[in-house]
């Protein structure tokens, strides 16, 4: 380990304990503190995983800040600490970041030990476009709230993923089929990693229909909103003669159509031209 501490970032399994790196025990077995949400939890994964006895020391959102400054006092003593979350990724939808903020301002090194994260394994066996994705975390509780939380990314073309609640699997397939449409692509991945895991594909609407078991650990992944179809010959004749209509004239009805279609300035003016019956 390096002459002055280093914080450690490591991942641990989300259900199958076979997911733990090589690499990640050897740093739990090296470091001088455990940084962890639940010490009883961790204690027990330790365990599991054949990681000998380590001091732990409980990191969660209410005492975090205060927290991040011991640990920063023990790496400026040269010591090494990792943090770990009760499953998967540290600081994804975990406690972590302020943590990792802390050390990083006081000038500390951050190392960040991959491996098990539900995000990234749902997206890689969904079959679902991964290369733009949104990670939106939990929808927010209430219905209306969620609502309005799906409306802001209706627009999206990346594929969005969000963490759900098993009770709230229903409602939010419900609201997500109301507001991007029950034809979107939809993947509900289930228990990853564990006996009974489950992709369950198809659309918001057959999601909506036939959720299948709403139990245990979800992530629910929605293809992104489809490109928009390109203006038909008809409906660039309809939008020129409406630009006309409206009063344009040459170069600025050229303009005008560009815009209101998205075509380029030259195509919009063989338009405007064949729609005045002059090509
Ligand atoms: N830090 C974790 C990670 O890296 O994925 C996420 C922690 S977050 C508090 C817990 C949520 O992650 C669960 O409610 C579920 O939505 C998702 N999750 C965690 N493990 C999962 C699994 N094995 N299968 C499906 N979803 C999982």
């Amino acid at each position: 380990m390096a002459e002055t501490g280093r914080l450690h970032v490591v991942a641990v399994p989300i259900g199958n304990l076979e997911d733990i790196t090589l690499r990640a025990l050897r740093v739990l077995r090296e470091v001088d503190l455990v940084a962890c949400e639940d010490t009883r939890r961790t204690a027990q994964l330790f365990d599991l995983i054949g990681v000998p006895n380590r001091p732990l020391v409980a990191v969660h959102d209410h005492n975090e800040r205060a927290r991040a400054e011991r640990i920063v006092a023990v790496l400026s003593e040269g010591k090494d600490v990792a943090l770990v979350s009760d499953a998967g990724t540290p600081t994804i939808n975990d406690p972590g970041y302020a943590l990792v903020r802390a050390v990083v301002d006081a000038g500390f090194e951050v190392v960040s030990v991959p491996g098990p994260c539900a995000v990234i394994t749902a997206l890689a066996g969904a079959g679902l476009p991964t290369d733009r994705f949104r990670f939106l975390g939990f929808p927010p509780a209430k219905v209306e709230a969620r609502r309005q939380a799906f409306e802001e990314v209706a627009g999206a073309r990346e594929t969005l993923v969000y963490y759900v609640a098993p009770h709230d699997l229903v409602d939010t397939l419900e609201v997500a089929s109301t507001v991007f449409g029950g034809e979107r692509p939809a993947v509900v991945a289930r228990e990853l990693t564990k006996k009974f895991e489950e992709f369950r594909r198809g659309t918001l609407a057959s999601l909506v229909a036939e959720p299948g078991v709403v139990r245990g650990e979800v992530v629910l992944l929605v293809g992104g909103a489809p490109e928009e179809a390109p203006p038909t010959a008809d409906d660039l004749d309809a939008a020129a003669r409406a630009v006309i209509a409206d009063g344009f004239t040459g170069a600025r009805a050229a303009k005008e159509l560009a815009r209101r279609t998205g075509i380029s300035r030259e195509e919009a003016y063989r338009v405007v031209l064949a729609a005045r019956g002059e090509r």
